[in-house]
């Protein structure tokens, strides 16, 4: 089975392939009366969607159903929907919705951690799009459950930021969005030398402040392109507005004449198309990330250390990317308490995407990043030190799920829902 990293990749007993909510039903009854260990795969894109022998593996793949309600403005959306065929569906309708930034990423499996999109600064996260989603839980035998703002609301409120670990979410409908012809989206891509990084980070320090984010959302990004030994720091935004108005935002940093520069208008439907060449699966790789609460140049600067350092000392690392992607929180903020997503004090993501060549190569590298990510967080309190939900597993819950009593909430909620641990331990 095709996964995005082979990192804790496993043997399950069965890979069980569900063509519909009923075989869902079937086999987590059948599961559950029999004690054998399951866990739930959509897109594959996590290390955690793998079983060792004795378990199953639903994969849900042929779950690929969606439609579109345009009078509504909604997307009913099953979890084998991939980025791409949902984005794809969605501007030949004219409108733009919340979905993964890669092509491969399953738009429910993305939802269930919060989901960050560029759309983020405009509407909030993914969960806050979020309208119903159906979960075939720990009781199988009364039928799948609805939940929304009618009905089952508590476990809504969870779905929204901790769906993995309280059912199958066999589908979900969310709001999707009209996109006018003078909101692009114009993504304007930049790379520049690394002899440049101060005044980048500086430009970028001015780039991504104040109002002006909440229409162009942005990233950069230290990494080696295809074909070059050495890094370069590319830098990339995506505007929702005209592009004179784009151009004066983009102007500090059109002052320190770019290496290179691509503008263009990206239909909705090509908006992961940039990002291709970090969506192939297989390969011992990890994405991870910590959150931030302003873009600051200096930790963007050591970024390029980090990846000098691990250049020299770990050479089988080679292929890291060391991102920082910032949004605007108008639309995240205006939904605090509606979600167990907790970060609406982050406009800011240290992204860290490790390839390496072999597993103890890989370890050094993430050991490394992790040692970045904690001078990140150095000046925050330690309620502030926010982990993604989506990037992270492990005994961190309160750095996941922050904010006063939303892991006691989970766990109330764990308890009524999946008492024995049918999708995970987590929160038991
Ligand atoms: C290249 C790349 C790009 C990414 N881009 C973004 C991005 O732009 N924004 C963002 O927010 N995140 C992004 N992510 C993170 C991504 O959203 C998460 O890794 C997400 O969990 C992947 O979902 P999946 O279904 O593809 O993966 P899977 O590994 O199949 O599933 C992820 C987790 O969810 C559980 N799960 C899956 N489906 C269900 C279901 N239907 N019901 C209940 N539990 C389920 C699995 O058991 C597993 O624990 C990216 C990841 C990668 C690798």
């Amino acid at each position: 089975m095709s996964r995005w990293t082979d990192v804790n990749k496993q043997t399950p007993t069965a890979i069980l392939q569900p063509a519909s909510e009923l075989d869902v039903e079937k086999i987590v009854y059948k599961a559950v009366k029999a004690k054998i260990p399951i866990i739930i795969k959509s897109g594959g894109n996590s290390p955690w969607s793998t079983i060792s022998s004795g378990g199953w593996i639903i994969d849900l793949s042929l779950l690929s159903n969606f439609s579109l309600d345009t009078q509504n403005q909604t997307a009913t959306i099953q979890p084998g929907v991939l980025s791409k065929t949902i984005n794809v569906a969605v501007q030949e309708a004219g409108f733009c919705i919340q979905s993964p930034g890669s092509a491969k990423v399953s738009c429910v499996g993305f939802l269930l951690g919060g989901g960050s999109s560029y759309l983020n600064g405009l509407y909030g996260m993914g969960v806050d799009s979020l309208v119903s989603a159906r979960v075939v839980t720990a009781y199988p035998e009364e039928g799948t459950v609805v939940c929304s703002e009618e009905e089952n609301e508590e476990l809504l409120w969870a779905i929204k930021g901790a769906g993995q670990f309280f059912g199958v979410v066999t589908e979900v409908t969310m709001k999707m969005y009209p996109l006018k012809e003078e909101e692009g989206p114009l993504s304007w891509t930049m790379v520049f030398t690394t002899d440049k990084m101060k005044e980048v980070a500086l430009a970028l320090e001015e780039v991504s402040k104040g109002e002006q984010v909440v229409r162009s959302p942005g990233l950069a990004m230290v990494m080696a392109m295809p074909g070059f030994r050495k890094p370069g720091i590319m830098v990339s935004l995506i505007h929702f507005r005209p592009e004179d108005e784009a151009e004066k935002i983009m102007a500090p940093l059109l002052e320190l004449d770019p290496a290179q520069q691509i503008k263009k208008v990206v239909p909705w439907g090509n908006m992961t198309d940039s990002a291709d060449m970090l969506a192939g699966h297989g390969g011992i790789k990890t994405l991870h990330s910590c959150g931030m609460k302003e873009f600051d140049g200096k930790k963007f600067e050591k970024s390029l250390e980090l990846w000098e350092k691990i250049d020299k000392e770990v050479p089988g690392a080679k292929g890291c990317a060391f991102i920082m992607n910032w949004f605007a929180l108008d639309g995240v903020k205006i939904k605090e308490g509606t979600s167990a997503w907790s970060h609406r004090d982050m406009g800011v993501w240290s992204m860290h995407l490790i390839s390496a060549e072999d597993e103890a190569s890989h370890n050094a590298a993430v050991e490394l990043s992790k040692e970045y990510f904690d001078m990140c967080q150095a000046d925050l309190q330690k309620s502030e030190k926010a982990l993604f939900p989506n990037h992270w597993r492990g005994k961190d819950l309160d750095r996941r799920f922050r904010g006063q009593g939303t892991v006691k909430r989970l766990r109330v909620l764990k308890e009524l829902w999946d008492p024995e641990g049918v999708f995970t331990k987590q929160f038991l």
